[in-house]
Order: structure tokens, then C-alpha cells, then sequence
């Protein structure tokens, strides 16, 4: 049961949804889940996390490996009105006892590998519990649901009400919580629908992770307001993927994805002719995979822009010309400018500066940082996006680069300060840098300039090793660079344009 006149996203997308008969998942190889069967099992989570205490505003965190059902706790958690803070699989215990103690959920849902972990973790800090939940179907959580009731009747929720926040990475090595509400994920995923076309035939090939606002978000939220279906892959496989794509209309990747499949003999005109749209975001799509892709398929990839703490903000266009190295214009609703960083002066066409957004899709602020989520906005409501671009005189907006040192890598957001502070902890390190240069399947390598005491001991290997209790593989540096000191101004800052333009051809074969 859902309320006519909820805010609540759940309830949004019930309204949009004309046939439950048809299929909402194809999932390991001929299995198919149909809207009626996601009404009934997102009601069994929704009356798992009441029975287990959840309420309304509470969070609920969720470490958990891609399938059906982890999807399924999503959507049960905002029927139920929780918040729901999914957390990449990645992520070590020191990772995890940040998000934690910060969130403080109700409920963590984990894999039994990470039982005893986060035990010891929600132990520590005092609230909330923690169930099993794993790919194979077994756990707690999943038991509980079993058993539960499969009618749900949606809670209430206003437009500015949380659904959910995520968790992206901090300049200072700390995380930031994006709160993002109903009205937030419920405009841009209607938006986005009508935008890209997306209708109950479409057939959506989805292979990315659900931790991030792209698999999440972009993709789920989108094919469940156009009550359309998704083939659902557990991760990116080249031929996984290739062998899917002659089932499905259209694909969301990241750039790594379409550089993959451009490598691939297989991919072919005649495999992807009936394709309606391909459409990458999270990281930038070089001009020459762009081109290629074209060239190998006749479908022109189109790009779009967003990020966490916004969804999505601009887009190239479906029927107009999807033009290479932008990422269109701003979707209808969404107001774009760019402007001077520091005197926040507005500029004009084609001058470069910060990238600013206003509009529905615009998150709440950062989880519990007032003084952060003031510091990012102007006054006149634009988020200052740190994103660096500029607009063309066909409105084109094209990004040149981060005012921040964000690496993106594989389409993962990787913070330098993080993994710096933790190189510096390693015996022998005197001082880092860690930067971002071009890979060519990643987009950009995580990089580290190190100053040693004694390189002779210090290997890529044993530094990777060290990293690896603490830091997600994805944040590891693929490459090690020993020098005697590292490269500053004259304030002491280090000159980290000049150590990627020194490393650039790193990873050249
Ligand atoms: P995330 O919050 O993980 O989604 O990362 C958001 C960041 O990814 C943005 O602030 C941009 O720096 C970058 N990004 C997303 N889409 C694109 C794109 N199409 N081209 C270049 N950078 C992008």
C-alpha cells in the first residue's frame, strides 16, 4: 500500500508504475523478478527494519554485495522512512568505524565476513545493531525478511525529508555525509526519464556498483520511474556484458567500461545496432573513446555530468548533437553559471571557472557539518560544485579540470590526503604526494611520489601491503615514485602540477 500524496520516493515511483506484471529484473541468467514481485519483497525489508526497531529518520547502513535483495533493502528502507547509507564493499574497518560513528545507524547490514568487525565497531560507539546479509542469500537480515509480512503501508514523507545519504570523500582525508532527500532523488530521476527518453520497454544493462549515486541512483531510480527493466550484472565483465547487450535498449558505464568494450573484436556494429542510448558519467570520456566508439558502432556516446551531492546536472542532448570532451547542457529545471572561484563574479561564455548548481536535485548540506555546507554554498542558493568548466556559445558545458586534487580512478572518487596521511604513517616514508596521471583503462592511475628514508627496503609491493589494512583497493597507488624531495612554492605548498606533469607518462606502454 502507498499514499497518494507522499513525498516519499518509494510512493513517487509506485505512481509511475502501469503494469506490475512486467519485469523489473533479469538477473542470473533466466531469473526475472516483475514489479509485483519487488512490491512484495521491498515490503518484507520494509517490515524487517520496524520489526528490528527502525524508525522513521533513522539510518541504515549497508555494506552489502550487489544483488536483487540488497536493492530490495533499499527501496524496503525508504518505505519504512529510514536513510539509507550504502557503503562500498571496499571499504577496511577503519574506513567503516568513520562512517559509523559519524551516521550512526540504526541498523548495519554487513556480510558475515564483517560480522565480528562491526560488531566490535557499533559495540564501541554504543547504538545501533548489526545483521548478515550475503550474496548467497543467507544472513539474518534476509531471514527476518523471509519471515516478514508482504504487505507494507509506505510512512509519510515530505519532500525535504532525508532518503538517503552518501558518503564522499573529504579534502582533508574525512568523509563527508551528502544528505540528499525524497524530492531530491524523486525530481532528478523524473527528470532524467523524460530527458533520456526512457519508457516500460526499456531494457537498462546495468553492471555498476549500487554504493554510488550512478548505480544507485541514475540508473535504478530512472528505469523504476519509466517502469522499465534492468539486466542486472553482479560487476563490470567485458563479456558478461557483451553477451547481454543484444537483451537490452540501453547502458549506463563509467568511461573505464567503453574503453573496455572498444578492446574487445566482439563489439560490433550489428551487436549494439538496436542500442537506443549509451551514457557515461562519473569520470571524464576522452575525445579519441569517443570517436572510436562511434567509429566501431555508429552510436555516439552521450555524456552526461553530476555527482553525488547533486545526481545529475547536465546532459548531452538525446536527439541533438552529443558533442565529445562536453557534457551538454544543464537539464531543464537545473540552473548552471560559472564563476570566478574567489570573488564568486559570474562569468561569461567560454571563460573558465567554477562550475555552480541550483535546482530540486541540489542536496540538504553535509551530515552534521553546518559549518562545511555553509562554506559551499553562495548565498543565493548555488552549490559551488568544485568542478572547474566553462560554457560555449552553443551552451555547451565542458569541464577542464578540479579545483580540488580529486583522482578518478576506474570512475571511484579517490582523495590524495587520504592516502597520503597513510603513507606517511608507514615506517621509513619521510613525506608523499599522491597525485592522478592518465591510465589508459582507469582514466586516471593513483600515483604516489614518496620521499624515503630507505628505498632500498621500501618496495611498491610492501607500500600496497601496508596500505591495504586500511585503505579500499580502488585507492591504492598503482605506481611508486622514490625522489629526494618533493617540489614546492614558495608557502611551502607542494607543486603537484609540476609532479603530473613530470609522471604523466607513467603509465605509457
Ligand atoms: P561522484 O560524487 O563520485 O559522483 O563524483 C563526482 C565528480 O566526478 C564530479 O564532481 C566531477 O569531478 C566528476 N565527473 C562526473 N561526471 C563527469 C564527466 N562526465 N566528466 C568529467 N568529470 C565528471
Amino acid at each position: 500500500m502507498t499514499n497518494a500524496t507522499s513525498h516519499n520516493l518509494f510512493s513517487f515511483i509506485y505512481r509511475h508504475i502501469t503494469d506490475w506484471n512486467t519485469p523489473f529484473l533479469h538477473f542470473s541468467n533466466a531469473d526475472i523478478l516483475t514489479y509485483a514481485d519487488m512490491l512484495k519483497r521491498s515490503a518484507q525489508y520494509a517490515n524487517c527494519l520496524v520489526s528490528l526497531g527502525v524508525k522513521p529518520g533513522d539510518r541504515v547502513a549497508a555494506q552489502v554485495e550487489k544483488s536483487p535483495d540488497a536493492l530490495f533493502l533499499y527501496l524496503g528502507c525508504l518505505r519504512a522512512g529510514g536513510v539509507f547509507l550504502p557503503l562500498n564493499m571496499g571499504y577496511k574497518d577503519k574506513e567503516l568505524a568513520y562512517f559509523i560513528t559519524d551516521a550512526e545507524p540504526a541498523l548495519v547490514a554487513c556480510t558475515s565476513a564483517r560480522k565480528d568487525a562491526l560488531e566490535e565497531i557499533i559495540g564501541a560507539s554504543g547504538f545501533g545493531r548489526v545483521e548478515t546479509f550475503d550474496q548467497s542469500g543467507d544472513g539474518s537480515l534476509i531471514e527476518i525478511a523471509d519471515g516478514s509480512d508482504l504487505d507494507f503501508e509506505d510512512l509519510h514523507r515530505e519532500e525535504d525529508d532525508l532518503a538517503a545519504i552518501l558518503y564522499t570523500s573529504g579534502t582533508t582525508g574525512r568523509s563527508k555525509g551528502a544528505m540528499l532527500t525524497h524530492k531530491n532523488l524523486s525530481s532528478n530521476a523524473q527528470t532524467l526519464v523524460e530527458y533520456w527518453q526512457f519508457t516500460s520497454k526499456d531494457i537498462l544493462l546495468h553492471a555498476l556498483p549500487i554504493f554510488h549515486t550512478h548505480g544507485l541512483f541514475v540508473a535504478t531510480n530512472t528505469v523504476l520511474c519509466s517502469g522499465g527493466s534492468m539486466i542486472f550484472q553482479s560487476r563490470f565483465d567485458v563479456e558478461d556484458v557483451l553477451n547481454a547487450l543484444p537483451r537490452a535498449t540501453c547502458m549506463m558505464g563509467v568511461p573505464t567500461f567503453y574503453t573496455r568494450l572498444l578492446a574487445s573484436p566482439q563489439l560490433t556494429r550489428d551487436l549494439v545496432s538496436h542500442i537506443r542510448v549509451f551514457i557515461s558519467g562519473s569520470a571524464p570520456l576522452s575525445p579519441e573513446t569517443h570517436k572510436y566508439f562511434e567509429q566501431q558502432t555508429g552510436q555516439a556516446i552521450l555524456e552526461r555530468y553530476g555527482m553525488t551531492e547533486t545526481s545529475m546536472n547536465t546532459s548531452n542532448p538525446f536527439g541533438g548533437e552529443r558533442r565529445a570532451s562536453t557534457v551538454g547542457f544543464p537539464l531543464p529545471g537545473i540552473e548552471i553559471r560559472i564563476a570566478n572561484i574567489e570573488s564568486g563574479e559570474i562569468l561569461a561564455t567560454n571563460d573558465v571557472g567554477v562550475i555552480e548548481i541550483r535546482g530540486p536535485n541540489v542536496f540538504k548540506g553535509y551530515w552534521r557539518m553546518p559549518e562545511k555546507t555553509a562554506e559551499e554554498f553562495r548565498n543565493d542558493g548555488f552549490f559551488i560544485s568544485g568542478d572547474l568548466g566553462f560554457i560555449d556559445k552553443r551552451g555547451y558545458l565542458s569541464i577542464v579540470g578540479r579545483n580540488k586534487d580529486l583522482i578518478i580512478s576506474g570512475g571511484f572518487n579517490i582523495y590524495p590526503a587520504e592516502v597520503e596521511n597513510a603513507l606517511d604513517a608507514i615506517n621509513g616514508i619521510i613525506e608523499s604526494a599522491v597525485i592522478g596521471v592518465p591510465h589508459p583503462d582507469f582514466g586516471e592511475g593513483v600515483t604516489a611520489v614518496v620521499v624515503s628514508e630507505d628505498e632500498r627496503t621500501l618496495t611498491v609491493d610492501n607500500i600496497r601491503t601496508a596500505l591495504g589494512d586500511d585503505l579500499a583497493n580502488y585507492k591504492l597507488p598503482k605506481r611508486v615514485f622514490f625522489v629526494d624531495a618533493l617540489p614546492r612554492n614558495k608557502m611551502g605548498k607542494i607543486q603537484k602540477n609540476q609532479l603530473r606533469e613530470k609522471f604523466q607518462t607513467a603509465y605509457q606502454a
